[in-house]
């Protein structure tokens, strides 16, 4: 019952994400906006607007091609420097005229018309990235100050919570896609999008494998080489696609959507048959996170040019994030006294012969 619910949960989530993927350019499809940017693109103005970046970037260097086949890479930052002033200003005009017929804002280029803040592109986005990455530092600190200071170490000041080093890998991984997020949501160019992209596979894909380690309780290296192989050669065979072949955002929902279904359909199975004495914060973080991934579908635009749905995801994810550790760090205790326990029987019953 449990799994059906959490199925059709997630076809739902996949259609609902797959249809605003595919609807995601009605903005920059008009044709008002596309003579804008292409007079924008030759003047390096927006009505009374200039932009000095336009005009030295206009000296014979290809716009077209991939970001690292292009030489001189100030050149190139200019050049986004301009796409992104063109774009920006052209949105603005065009949605100013939207709202004077009183139409609704459409997004642009996959993204809702945000108002920038000191260059910022979606400054809330940025935010809550950048809480999500204190909230896992601080996660990862207390977890690290817990094994090596307040549990009992091994002889040989080895933590007895075997699961340690998977979850020191997983903090550095989610500190580094939350600063590409950060970097992202900032300044949305060819080279952060792919940096967030892969980033976000990363963890994605990571966080699949401590899921299978953690919930069947693997403890021998060659087991766990053996599930993790395969899925790391996809993972980074996908995003090695992403990044020199094609940035298909279709595609990448799905392999993402599938990856988050699976690992959270193994929590919620094993947080229904263990008795881990934390997995009521297992359950919270699974409904908190499915329910967060409902803000993906009723993709609102931004209140006040700010708060949008993609946005807000960014905020469920920081209080989900803190239970989360806290998991973690109840799941330490919890393995390391039961370790400790198992070795002074095994002592008591060696004396005993
Ligand atoms: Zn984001």
């Amino acid at each position: 019952m449990l799994k059906h619910y959490w199925v059709a949960f997630f076809v739902v989530v996949s259609w609902a994400v797959s249809f605003t993927v595919l609807d995601a350019s009605a903005g920059d499809a008009d044709p008002l906006y596309r003579a804008c940017l292409n007079k924008c693109g030759e003047t390096g103005c927006v009505g009374q607007r200039c932009f000095p970046h336009c005009n030295s970037s206009s000296d014979g260097v290809s716009v077209d091609g991939p970001w690292y086949v292009q030489e001189p890479l100030y050149q190139q930052w200019k050049q986004w420097d301009c796409q992104s002033d063109c774009r920006y200003y052209c949105m603005v005009d065009r949605e100013k005229e939207r709202e004077a017929a009183g139409d609704g804002p459409v997004k642009y280029h996959g993204k809702w018309p945000f108002k920038r803040v000191y260059g910022i592109q979606e400054p809330a986005s940025v935010a809550f990235s950048v809480l999500n990455l204190v909230t896992h530092f601080h996660g990862w600190i207390s977890f690290f100050i817990l094994l090596y200071y307040n549990l009992p170490l091994r002889r040989d000041k080895k933590t007895y919570y075997y699961f340690a080093s998977l979850w020191h890998i997983y903090a550095l991984l989610s500190l580094t896609s939350w600063f590409a997020s950060a970097v992202f949501h900032s300044k949305d160019v060819d080279l952060t999008e792919k940096l967030d992209y892969s980033c976000a596979v990363a963890i994605l894909g990571y966080s699949l494998i401590l899921s299978i380690l953690r919930s069947f309780d693997v403890k021998d290296d060659a087991v766990r080489v053996m599930v993790a192989a395969p899925l790391l050669a996809f993972v980074t065979t996908h995003i090695l696609y992403l990044n020199f072949y094609k940035l298909d955002y279709g595609w990448n929902m799905q392999v993402c959507v599938v990856m988050a279904v699976v690992q959270l359909l193994l929590w919620a199975v094993w947080a229904g048959v263990t008795r881990h004495p934390s997995r009521w914060k297992l359950w919270v973080v699974v409904v908190g996170g499915g329910l967060a991934m409902l803000l993906e579908i009723y993709d609102f635009p931004p209140y006040y040019g700010f708060l949008d749905a993609h946005a807000a995801w960014h905020a469920t994810t920081i209080p989900l994030t803190y239970i989360w550790w806290s998991f973690i760090r109840d799941d330490a205790e919890f393995v390391a006294s039961n370790q400790v326990k198992r070795l002074r029987n095994s002592n008591v019953a060696k004396k005993a012969k």
